[in-house]
């Protein structure tokens, strides 16, 4: 979309209600105009607002974003010894650290330091999440491996960097070293219920979010998806500009639990922790609205 679709994009959010917002891409921090779309978010919608990047951005694009009113940003970390899960991880993450004590230094307080959990970086991320502490910066853990030939959609069991059974153990035992480091005020951004149950379900990434999830996925030309990993045949007839109709929400969220229904599961965090919050909101007598 061009800048002012994505300014009507976000009025649409605005007006059913979205309160909180992630901007991520590929690389959002190149695209013309992402200023512009920012500012107006911040200034003109009753939106709070992220980024999430990997931190390729130059820093006259990231100064721009902060004297627009950028208060939140996240980026990709997977290693601090020099051997991420790829060679382009370790890249990323040696940038990251750079970007944040910089984006730091410019005034922005919310951090977050993405960290991708799977065979390969598990070693390292109790490090990580110290090193990320020490700088003042978020850790969100995301258990997470690619499919065949990288695609998103479909995740591969065979993966290398896949979660096998042989890994229980060790994932019970990361489960319980962050929960601790989490109860001793380390900044560590999963909920105690996603850190405590990633035994259960790292290996085989196999939770299953609601049929109606709280979160919307929007993809660069402005169709909805199901979610993360699956564009979906009935999410993907779908625009965010159809959710500004009366009950296009609702139509929106019915169709994309027919994509849902067939999927065989993530541990994606954002999903967790918004039905968790959806779950809390409506035992605590909300509507689902409130949960959104
Ligand atoms: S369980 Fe839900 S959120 Fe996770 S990949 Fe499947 S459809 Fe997407």
């Amino acid at each position: 979309l061009g800048t002012d679709e994505w300014k009507r994009c976000f009025s649409v959010l605005d007006g059913i209600g979205i309160r909180k917002a992630a901007i991520l891409g590929g690389e959002p921090t190149i695209v013309p105009g992402i200023e512009r779309i920012v500012g107006f978010i911040l200034k003109e919608t009753r939106i709070d607002l992220s980024i999430v990047t990997n931190s390729t951005a130059n820093m006259e694009v990231l100064e721009n974003l902060v004297a627009v009113g950028l208060k939140r940003y996240s980026t990709s970390v997977d290693s601090v010894i020099g051997e991420g899960y790829d060679s382009y991880s370790s890249v990323k993450s040696n940038k990251a650290i750079l970007a944040l004590i910089r984006v730091k230094a410019l005034g922005i307080e919310s951090l977050t330091g993405y960290l991708v959990l799977n065979k390969k970086s598990i070693s390292q991320v109790p490090q990580v999440v110290e090193t990320l502490n020490s700088l003042g910066v978020w850790t969100y853990v995301i258990p997470f491996h690619h499919g065949p030939h990288d695609f998103w959609e479909n995740r591969s069991q065979t993966d290398m960097n896949a979660f096998t059974e042989e890994d229980t153990d060790r994932i019970a035992d990361l489960s319980q070293q962050l929960l601790k480091m989490k109860a001793d005020g380390i900044k560590i951004a999963n909920g105690v219920s996603y850190l405590e149950q990633m035994r259960t379900y790292a290996v085989g990434l196999n939770w299953h979010c609601f049929d109606s999830t709280s979160e919307i996925r929007i993809d660069a030309d402005g169709t909805l998806m199901c979610c993360n990993d699956i564009r979906g045949k009935h999410s993907s007839a779908y625009s965010v500009f159809d959710l500004a109709e009366s009950g296009g929400l609702e139509k929106f969220q019915d169709e994309r639990s027919k994509d849902a229904i067939n999927c065989p599961g993530c541990y994606w965090p954002s999903h967790y922790h918004a039905a968790e919050a959806r779950i809390s909101a409506i035992a605590g007598g909300g509507t689902w609205s409130d949960a959104r």
